[in-house]
C-alpha cells in the first residue's frame, strides 16, 4: 500500500459531477459546419497547408506544425474547405484567430491510416508521429505531448497519469476511464516505454469509484505493473504539483518543472489520444467534452473539434434562464465570448450558467487580515499580501512574494469572507509584470540596435577615412615618381656610343661592294662622285659636332 502525502491547503467545493455521469458518452451528430482554429495548442499556430475550395478527407493534415513548440491540425471529417480566415475562437479575450471552415460532405471518408506497433518504433519516431497527429495535453494546458516525451538529462523515474479531475462539474476523464480503460492503460504503457520510466502511478480522486474499478480491472487484464491509486477528493488535487506531492511526497521547487525531479505527468485523455494516434493511426480530431450546468440533459459527448458550441449545447438543451457559458470548470474556466465559437482541444467542459447557479458575488469589502486565504492556498502563498501588492501596483514586491507560483486555482477567492476577487488581482499583476518585461525587452533590443547602428556608422566612417588616406598617399608617391628626372646616359657614355655608331656605319660602308656600278656612263660616274663627296662632307661635319660636344 502506497503512502500518500498531503499538500498544503485545498478546499471542498460542491462537486456537481453526478448529473453528467448518469448517461454514457454519446457521439455528437455531424455539425452543420466545422470551424477549425490553427492554434489549438500552446506555442506557434500551425501553418495552413490547404486552400479554400479544396476537398479534404477525414484526418487529413490541414495545418502543419510551425516551430519547436507547435502541433498539427487535421480535418475532422471529409468535405470542402470553404474559407481560411479570422474567426472568433474560445478565448477570454474574444479576439479572432485564423481558422479553416469546413463544410462536411456527409461521407465521413477517412484518409489512409497506418496503425503501428510502438515497440517496433524508436522513441524519436513515436514523438514525431505524435507531433504530426496533433496530440496535446487535453487536461486544459494543451502543451504539445511530443515535447513532454523528450528524454532529458534528468532521467524520468515516475510517470504519473493524472486522473484526478478535481474541478467541479467536469466528468470527461471520469467517463473516459469508465468506458475506455483498456486503451488508456495501453497508452500509459506506451508512454512509459518512451520515457523509460521505472514506475507508472495513476492517481484518481476517491469520488470516482467506477472509474477506479474499471482502471484497476484493465491494469490487471493487461498484466502491467501500473499502480491505480485512490487519492483524497480535495481541490486542487489534480494540479500537477499537488498531485506529484500527494503521490510521491516530492516537491517541485519554485520555478522548476516536474522533470527536474524525475517525474512527468500526462492527463488520461491525452494518454488515450496518444494511443489512438500510434496504434490506430488516428490524429486528434475529436475529444470527449462534458456539457452540464443549466441544461435539461447533462452528458458527455465525443464531438468533432471545430463543432460550434451552440450546436453542442443544443444537444443537452440549455434552459431558458441560461445567461452565460463557461469553458472549463467554475474555478478556473472562463466565460465564452460567444456561443458560435468552436470546440477545441482544450474544451473539456461547457457549463451553461444561470443567475441561480452562479449568483453575482456581493460587492467586495476590505481585507480583514483573517488569513483564511493563506490557509487554503495549495502553493503555500500569502494571498492577502499578494492582494495588497497587486492593488497598490507594487509588482516587484508581489514577485518577491512568489506571485508566479500562484496556479490561479481560485481557492483563496472561494473562502474570502470579504468576497475579494483575489485571482483577478493576481492575473492582473502577472499580466502587468509580463507586459513590463516585454516592454523592457523591447527597449533593450531597441537600445542594442541603436548602439550597433552607431558603431556601424562610426566604423564605416573610419574605413572610408583610411581608404582615402591610402589613396592620397599612393597618389603622392606616383606624383613624386613622375617628377623625378629621366635617367640619361652620362656625357661620356653618349660620346662613346656615338663614336661606336659612327665606326659601325663606316665599317658597314667599307664592306659594301656595289653590284650595279659596272659599265656606268660618264654622267653616272660623275653623279656618284658628287654623292660620295657630299657623304664625306657630312661625315666630317658629324665628327666635328662630336668633338664639340666632348669639349
Ligand atoms: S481571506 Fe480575504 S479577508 Fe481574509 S485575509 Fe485573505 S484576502 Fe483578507
Ligand atoms: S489562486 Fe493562487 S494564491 Fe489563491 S489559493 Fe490558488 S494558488 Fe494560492
Amino acid at each position: 500500500m502506497r503512502t500518500l502525502h498531503q499538500f498544503h491547503g485545498g478546499i471542498h467545493p460542491p462537486s456537481h459531477k453526478a448529473q453528467s455521469t448518469r448517461a454514457p458518452i454519446a457521439t455528437a451528430p455531424m455539425p452543420s459546419k466545422l470551424v477549425i482554429p490553427f492554434r489549438q495548442h500552446a506555442g506557434e499556430a500551425a501553418k495552413p497547408v490547404v486552400q479554400a475550395g479544396e476537398r479534404v478527407l477525414k484526418g487529413q493534415l490541414i495545418g502543419k506544425p510551425e516551430g519547436f513548440v507547435s502541433s498539427a491540425v487535421h480535418a475532422p471529417t471529409s468535405g470542402t474547405i470553404v474559407s481560411i480566415d479570422m474567426q472568433p475562437v474560445a478565448h477570454p479575450s474574444g479576439l479572432p484567430d485564423m481558422c479553416a471552415t469546413l463544410l462536411p460532405d456527409g461521407r465521413d471518408e477517412w484518409v489512409a491510416r497506418q496503425p503501428l506497433e510502438y515497440r517496433d518504433c524508436s522513441a524519436v519516431e513515436l514523438r514525431q508521429l505524435l507531433r504530426m497527429s496533433g496530440i496535446v495535453g487535453l487536461g486544459g494546458a494543451v502543451f504539445p505531448s511530443d515535447i513532454k516525451l523528450r528524454l532529458s538529462r534528468q532521467k524520468i523515474r515516475t510517470l504519473i497519469l493524472n486522473a484526478a479531475e478535481c474541478e467541479p462539474y467536469i466528468t470527461c476523464d471520469d467517463m473516459l476511464m469508465r468506458e475506455r480503460a483498456a486503451e488508456i492503460v495501453q497508452g500509459a504503457e506506451m508512454l512509459r516505454f518512451m520515457l523509460e520510466a521505472k514506475e507508472v502511478l495513476i492517481g484518481i480522486e476517491d469520488n470516482k469509484s467506477e472509474a477506479i474499478a474499471m482502471m484497476q480491472q484493465a491494469v490487471t487484464a493487461a498484466g502491467l505493473p501500473l499502480e491505480v491509486i485512490r487519492i483524497p477528493t480535495l481541490y486542487p488535487g489534480g494540479s500537477a504539483k499537488q498531485l506529484i506531492r500527494t503521490l510521491t511526497g516530492l516537491e517541485v521547487p519554485s520555478g522548476k518543472l516536474p522533470t527536474d525531479i524525475g517525474v512527468q505527468c500526462f492527463n488520461v485523455g491525452t494518454t488515450y489520444a496518444a494511443w489512438r494516434a500510434i496504434a490506430h493511426g488516428e490524429p486528434l480530431i475529436s475529444r470527449v467534452v462534458t456539457v452540464t450546468g443549466n441544461v435539461r440533459r447533462p452528458q458527455n459527448y465525443e464531438a468533432l473539434l471545430g463543432t460550434p458550441i451552440e450546436e453542442l449545447v443544443a444537444l443537452s438543451e440549455a434552459l431558458p434562464d441560461t445567461d452565460r457559458h463557461i469553458m472549463g470548470g467554475p474555478m478556473m474556466g472562463f466565460a465564452l465570448p460567444s456561443l458560435s465559437v468552436p470546440l477545441v482541444k482544450a474544451s473539456n467542459c461547457i457549463i451553461a450558467g444561470s443567475p441561480a447557479l452562479f449568483p453575482p458575488p456581493p460587492p467586495p469589502l476590505s481585507c480583514i487580515r483573517c488569513t483564511r486565504c493563506a490557509q487554503v492556498c495549495p502553493a503555500d502563498l500569502q494571498p492577502q499580501d499578494l492582494y495588497w501588492f497587486a492593488q497598490s501596483r507594487e509588482f516587484g514586491k508581489a514577485q518577491a512574494f512568489s506571485l508566479f507560483d500562484c496556479i490561479e486555482c481560485g481557492a483563496c477567492s472561494y473562502v474570502c469572507p470579504s468576497h475579494i476577487p483575489l485571482v483577478q488581482y493576481f492575473r492582473f499583476a502577472k499580466s502587468e509584470i509580463r507586459a513590463r518585461e516585454q516592454d523592457k525587452l523591447a527597449a533593450d533590443k531597441a537600445r542594442q540596435r541603436h548602439e550597433f547602428r552607431e558603431f556601424r556608422i562610426e566604423q564605416e566612417k573610419r574605413e572610408k577615412a583610411e581608404k582615402l588616406a591610402a589613396r592620397e598617399k599612393a597618389a603622392l608617391a606616383a606624383k613624386a615618381a613622375s617628377a623625378a628626372p629621366a635617367t640619361v646616359p652620362a656625357p661620356d657614355d653618349a660620346h662613346a656610343k656615338i663614336q661606336q655608331a659612327v665606326e659601325r656605319a663606316r665599317l658597314q660602308a667599307a664592306a659594301v661592294v656595289p653590284k650595279n656600278t659596272e659599265n656606268l656612263t660618264p654622267a653616272q660616274q660623275t653623279e656618284i662622285a658628287e654623292i660620295e663627296i657630299s657623304r664625306a662632307r657630312l661625315r666630317e661635319q658629324a665628327k666635328s659636332e662630336v668633338e664639340h660636344s666632348k669639349e
